[in-house]
């Protein structure tokens, strides 16, 4: 039904290295449209709503991994529990605390991303570099959760802009895995989008986020 979201797919996956995982951001896309791409190769969902996530989580199901990649707010956080694999946007210790006792009582143990802020922009999300490795620290005693990596944005400029911003995050990414964390699996990080996910790749992304480069443009 959708042979352009299949062509998408099956270009980008033969374009990227093997150890690159892709997530498709999903927002405002319908199930059909999530399907023709997991359909294609797709093995990881992006959300950024809960409340979208539940609906698509409940036609899709469990045959694919679902990352929840938008500002969680803590009312929604049981909600994100129960239905995401990866949760790649904790910024804070607060957030972290909701988290870890919700997972408590889904008895799940969550894994995590920090949302690292690389461009130090006061109206975006994500954890000021200098303030990351005291939150891996508390982030690491909490029982319930499991550190996995990083998660940037970035600032909104071209791709080519962007590359210092990635090779930075970069760095504290190999800065966390040197780290004497005891819980933690540090395996992730997740960069680049659309326009910008070959840069973030020869950055060191393992983690791309693709919402338009596979659907088209959002309506
Ligand atoms: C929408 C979104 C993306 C994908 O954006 P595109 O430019 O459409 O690829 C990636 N990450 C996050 C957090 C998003 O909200």
């Amino acid at each position: 039904m959708y042979p352009y979201i299949h062509d998408n797919v099956r270009r980008i996956l033969k374009e990227i290295p093997p150890e690159v995982s892709i997530v498709a951001a999903a927002k405002t896309r319908t199930h059909d449209e999530i399907m023709a791409a997991v359909e294609a190769g797709i093995q990881r969902i992006g959300e950024n709503y809960i409340q979208e996530a539940a609906t698509a989580y409940d036609a899709i199901g469990g045959c694919v991994k679902w990352h929840f990649i938008g500002h969680l707010q803590l009312n929604k956080v049981k909600k994100a529990v129960e239905i995401f694999d990866l949760i790649e946007t904790v910024d804070s210790l607060e957030l972290a605390e909701v988290i870890d006792r919700q997972a408590a009582v889904s008895n799940k143990i969550m894994p995590v991303l920090i949302e690292v802020n690389i461009g130090r922009e006061t109206q975006k999300n994500g954890v000021m570099p200098e303030a990351l490795s005291e939150l891996a620290e508390a982030i690491d005693t909490l029982p319930n959760l499991q550190l996995r990596g990083l998660m940037t944005m970035g600032p909104y400029v071209p791709a080519e802009q962007l590359r210092p911003y990635f090779a930075e995050t970069r760095r504290l990414f190999d800065q966390m895995q040197q780290a004497k964390l005891v819980r933690t699996d540090i395996r992730y990080l997740s960069m680049g989008m659309s326009d910008s996910y070959r840069v973030a790749i020869e950055e060191g992304a393992n983690l791309v986020r693709l919402g338009t480069a596979i659907f088209g443009p959002r309506r």
